[in-house]
């Protein structure tokens, strides 16, 4: 079953539409990598599917419409972000930002089954546990985008948008990183549709990989197939 439904979506800045018409599902308990080069339109495609940009057409999250609702509203549906640039807290701990990205939960919950999910994600990320209590600009690179993706686990979000994970991480972290998204689709039963530049990583990780090139769905298939006309793309997934 499709857990999120795309139909002709639109998305523009001022006058300028970066996405043309974009078709997209994502199948419940699958990894989706969003392929791409610089500028093709991923970064907008997330933020079309959270409203936070101008947006026209259909969008559909478990059989409910998202036009029309807030970023808040569809973060509570169960639509977790987690942005280019990871937007965790420098100055609060680890812990902290933790915590925060428990806020925009669907229902208020208690602490106690706030200890519990944070338990849950320390067990996933055991470094953050190592370092709750360490201000979150102190980590590393890959501690750091660690953080962003366990903050919005916190959420509970069935759907977890991710934008660029890899960026700046040496390739070993970055490994190291992917290989926990498997990790939380099958344990978490955790749906993910994560934008990449770093073709070869993600499919070495996705179910399905979908190629935009600007602004439009040029390839949407099993990761298989993508890595078998890898060299037909090559013009759009530039170097990686
Ligand atoms: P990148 O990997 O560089 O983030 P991307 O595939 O995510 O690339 P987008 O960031 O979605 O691409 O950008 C798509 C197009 O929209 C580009 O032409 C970009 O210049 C433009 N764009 C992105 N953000 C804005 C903005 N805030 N205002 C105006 N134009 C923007």
């Amino acid at each position: 079953m499709s857990l999120l439904e795309i139909q002709n979506l639109r998305a523009r800045y001022g006058r300028v539409e970066v996405l043309h018409g974009v078709d997209l599902n994502v199948e419940e308990g699958s990894i989706v990598a969003l392929l791409g080069a610089n500028g093709a339109g991923k970064s907008t495609l997330l933020r079309a599917i959270c409203r936070a940009v101008d947006t026209s057409g259909s969008c559909r999250f478990d059989g409910v419409d998202l036009s029309g609702r807030s970023t808040a509203a569809i973060a509570h549906l169960g639509i977790g972000h987690v942005p280019e640039g990871r937007g965790t807290f420098a100055d609060f701990t680890v812990e902290e930002n933790l915590r925060l990205g428990a806020v925009s939960r669907t229902r208020a919950r208690s602490r106690r089954e706030t200890d519990a999910d944070l338990e849950l994600v320390y067990e996933t990320f055991p470094v953050l546990r190592e370092f709750r209590r360490r201000q979150a600009g102190a980590l590393s690179g890959g501690q750091a985008q660690m953080l962003a993706v366990a903050r919005a686990l916190l959420g509970r979000p069935r759907l977890l948008l991710v934008d660029e994970p890899s960026l700046g991480l040496a390739p070993l972290t970055a490994r190291d990183l992917f290989d926990r998204f498997t990790g939380l689709r099958d344990e978490w039963a955790l749906t993910v549709l994560l934008a990449e530049q770093n073709a070869k990583l993600s499919l070495t990780i996705a179910d399905r990989a979908v190629l935009l090139s600007r602004g439009r769905v040029v390839h949407d298939g099993p990761s298989g197939d993508l890595a078998t006309v890898d060299a037909v793309h090559a013009d759009y997934l530039g170097a990686s």
